[in-house]
């Protein structure tokens, strides 16, 4: 099916594409059909869950975008990396695929942090990506392009990955919708690999209705991923449920972010006071980069009474075992990180130096020129956490936190078995619907003088990074715009709940529709 674009949309497309650079490739008005050729894969994909039919026309003769970390035939497969910056993928993930069955349309491969290490976009080796609200900011990480993209009202979604944060930072940054979907929910077949055991295919919308639609369409389990699974029977319905009634009122739980500073700050002092003067000073310095910015913690307040305003119930949470989630985060993720990229060795794909010695110099020379600072500073800290004889003090203690943390969520939220059979309450009463935390803890930051330090940038992956290590959905979303940007914040919900997180914010957003930036047109229906 061709794409029936407006007049007036390809001069639109055009003038926001030079001001953002959303887009590593892109389509649009570059074949006779303006878009890709989907790939005709027969039987191998699973089929979807039929959706209703206002929900199919979200999608339908639609186009959207693609992270450049997720395959799509004939595309780029860059990952914002110049090892393979000239790369084209031969195959098409089951996500795009079955996005590309209900009648969507890849329209282009989005800019991302290299392989997705970064919470800016502006480590890509490829080109930056501005803010579409102020092109002297970042528009976030990693899947920095696909919001920027959304935000601009070039596609109405845009999928993304999130390791640890990378839909919602971008999301919140550029003030449109971030789904990261249950871990498992979504086949991770034709995602390149960062770190597997966090990891997902996630999406940025415009509205709450076709963040719907589109995870409808894409989850599910696939014999290609065989982390993948089918929703069990005990979660809640994507469509057919009572949003918007009394039933769909629901018990919040709020997690503070004073409260995770304090707790890191506490730690801090324990450290130091127990004679590692280096963990206690980097445990401060994380303390201080967790601590939000005035605007956000004003957008926090706000979604709070609004939340209330809305007939929901909020209650205070902790989860005493965040203070540790991102030494946890990155002693995983870095781990999975240097056994992952272990492939890129140029011999089967990446590019290849001129001349080499023997085998091992063209490996090394491939990755030397190949990989970016960002990319080199991971894998030496994974195989530092894993080398041997240390695994038990960095790595297993880093998993240990990891179970630490899902057991503090699932005391809140329980689990989708723990429901069914009644659920243990939560202190205070029933098992929390969902918990809301912010996203990030300041707005999109600048570049230079303006920028947030390298170490700040990681410290501040505290809210997100929590439910990869849980594995539990999280969507993000835009709240207001403080200061002239744009304010998110996100809730989680127990594992494969994400019709209820979709039900709330859809309720709020009727109520609260979302903001848009100076010069955004709505191309897209729905
Ligand atoms: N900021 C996180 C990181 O740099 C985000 C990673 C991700 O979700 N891909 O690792």
């Amino acid at each position: 099916m061709a794409l029936s674009l407006p007049g007036d949309f390809l001069p639109y497309f055009d003038s926001w594409e030079k001001k953002i650079g959303a887009f590593i490739e892109y389509r649009y008005g570059k074949s006779p059909e303006d878009t890709g050729v989907p790939e005709s894969s027969g039987g191998g994909v699973p089929e979807s869950e039929p959706l209703p039919g206002e929900a199919s026309a979200l999608i339908k003769g639609l186009p959207f975008a693609v992270k450049d970390n997720i395959a799509v035939k004939g595309f780029s497969l860059s990952c914002g990396s110049k090892l393979l910056e000239k790369l084209r993928s031969p195959y098409t993930a089951t996500a795009v695929q079955k996005l590309e069955r209900a009648g969507g349309r890849v329209i282009g491969k989005t800019n991302l942090d290299e392989f997705g290490m970064g919470s800016s976009t502006d480590s890509s080796a490829l080109k930056q990506t501005n803010n579409p609200w102020d092109q002297s900011r970042v528009a976030g990480g990693s899947s920095g392009g696909s919001a920027a993209a959304v935000a601009a009202g070039l596609v109405p979604y845009a999928l993304g990955s999130d390791t640890g944060g990378s839909v919602r930072c971008p999301a919140s940054f550029c003030g449109v919708l971030g789904l990261k979907p249950t871990y498992g929910a979504i086949s991770r077949y034709g995602l390149v690999a960062y770190a597997s055991s966090l990891e997902g295919i996630g999406l940025v919308a415009d509205t709450t209705p076709r963040c719907r639609a589109v995870f409808a369409a894409m989850r599910g389990g696939d014999p290609m991923d065989q982390t993948s699974r089918d929703a069990p029977p005990s979660a809640p319905p994507l469509y057919g449920s009572a949003a918007g009634s009394a039933a769909g009122r629901k018990v919040i739980g709020v997690l503070p972010a004073e409260t995770i500073a304090k707790a890191i700050a506490a730690a801090a002092a324990q450290e130091a006071g127990a004679g590692d003067a280096a963990e206690g000073k980097a445990l401060e310095a994380a303390a201080a980069a967790a601590e939000l910015e005035e605007e956000i913690r004003k957008g926090f307040e706000t979604a709070k009474e609004r939340l209330s305003g809305l007939g929901h119930t909020l209650v205070d949470v902790d989860v005493p075992s965040l203070k540790y989630g991102v030494p946890a985060y990155y002693t995983i993720a870095t781990a999975e990180a240097s056994a992952n990229l272990a492939r890129f060795d140029s011999i089967r794909y990446g590019r290849r130096p001129d001349w080499a010695e023997n085998p091992d110099d063209l490996i090394d020379k491939a990755r030397e020129a190949g990989f970016g600072a960002e990319v080199k500073l991971r894998i030496l800290l994974g195989t530092f956490v894993l080398r041997s004889g240390f695994q038990d003090r960095y790595y297993l203690r880093a998993q240990r936190i990891r179970v630490g943390i899902r057991r503090n969520f699932e005391l809140y939220l329980g689990t989708p078995e723990s429901t069914e059979n009644g659920g243990e309450a939560a202190p205070g009463g029933r098992l929390c619907d969902a918990i809301l935390m912010p996203v990030f803890p300041t707005r999109a930051f600048g570049r230079g003088e303006a920028g947030l330090p390298p170490f700040a940038q990681k410290a501040a992956d505290l809210y997100t990074c929590c439910a990869n290590l849980a594995g539990l959905p999280a969507l993000a979303f835009p709240v207001g715009v403080e200061g002239g940007l744009p304010v998110g914040v996100q809730l989680l919900a127990r594992a494969f709940s994400e019709g209820t997180l979709l039900d709330i914010v859809e309720q709020y957003e009727a109520k609260y529709p979302f903001p848009h930036p100076e010069g955004y047109k709505a191309f897209w229906r729905g």
